[in-house]
């Protein structure tokens, strides 16, 4: 069936991953359509998560300005609509937006600020989640962390440690999300995508998130998927983009449907829209084509990301509602 009308719910989404062309075009209008599908779309199948990550690149050069963070952020919220996103959370590594003499502060009130202008523009409601990256040092873990806590009762909702898990360790970044823990911040967090089940159970023990970016690798490990439902730890997969960065080798192999039928709470998500050259819509595509996927799996699904949105209880209630609504039409 044809998705794009269906409403969504979008929770792993990288706001440096998809800039559109038209965006791209008018930050640099040099950029021809061929240059920008060569650098920043990743082709069906990367080495792996490093050589993916490498397109984010391209889109984080055109966001070192105020007026470019915040076209950017507006471009992103076009595509939302266009997909029929009801709320989407978005997120960003603010510190790797300096590099032209803005501070960590004017980076996360510019997408802040041009956020509310998106969701009063579009009607799509969205929340913000600030990243640390694996490579980055404890400090400016902290430095991204007290960030979320800075900007609270904004549209900044959240705490993420992104990037490549398989070349980093965990270990400059325990104290940040104690200090979430400590100050009450939500927090999700990328593993087991590049790295298998030890990295998920290493990022859950070490920084207990609500959510795990991914994960989908979880499903090796029979004791890891009962610990999952047992806390009610969701999973934000995107399975496209776990074809690319090879966690599977194509989406027929992918385990999705199996973690769906564990019945561990699961949500679908672009990851990157640019980078992966996809919607929601397509995504859904794809798992109705592979695994026979109906409405009925998709409401699921979408009705778990709503409940571990990092959202107000009326938000919910009303994206809930919609979601009833046009799915059991
Ligand atoms: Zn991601």
């Amino acid at each position: 069936m044809e998705y794009t009308q269906m409403p969504k719910v979008e929770l792993h989404l990288h706001l440096d991953c998809s800039l559109s062309y038209d965006v791209v075009y008018q930050l640099n209008p040099t950029i021809t359509q061929e240059e920008y599908e060569k650098a920043f779309i990743a082709p069906p199948k990367c080495t792996d998560l490093a050589d993916y990550i490498t397109r984010a690149l391209s889109g984080v050069q055109l966001m070192q300005t105020k007026e470019q963070l915040r076209l950017v952020t507006l471009d992103l919220f076009k595509q939302l609509k266009a997909d029929n996103v009801l709320y989407a959370e978005i997120r960003f590594a603010p510190l790797i937006h300096l590099e032209k003499g803005l501070t960590p502060e004017e980076v996360v009130a510019t997408v802040n600020e041009a956020m509310s202008l998106g969701i009063k523009q579009t009607g799509v409601k969205a929340g913000l989640i600030l990243c640390t990256l694996r490579h980055f040092t404890a400090s400016q873990s902290m430095q991204t962390v007290t960030l979320v806590d800075r900007f609270k009762d904004t549209n900044i909702v959240g705490f993420d440690i992104a990037a490549d898990e398989a070349g980093f360790p965990i270990d400059n970044h325990v104290k940040a999300f104690n200090y979430a823990k400590t100050h009450h911040i939500k927090c999700t967090a990328h593993a087991g995508e590049a790295k298998g089940t030890e990295s998920v159970w290493e990022t859950i023990t070490n920084f207990n998130p609500l959510r795990i970016g991914h994960g989908v690798r979880s499903y090796e490990d029979e004791k890891l998927i009962t610990f999952l439902k047992e806390r009610d730890i969701h999973l934000e997969i995107c399975p496209t983009s776990n074809i690319q960065t090879n966690v599977y080798q194509e989406i027929k192999g992918h385990k999705i449907h199996e973690i769906y039928n564990t019945e561990v709470s699961l949500s679908i998500n672009t990851d990157a829209r640019t980078i992966s050259n996809t919607t929601l819509a397509k995504e859904y595509q794809e798992l109705e084509n592979n695994f026979n996927w109906t409405k009925a799996h998709f409401l699921k699904c979408n009705l778990e990301a709503i409940r571990h949105a990092f959202t107000t209880e009326e938000v919910k209630n009303e994206i809930r509602q919609k979601l009833i609504h046009a799915y059991q039409e």
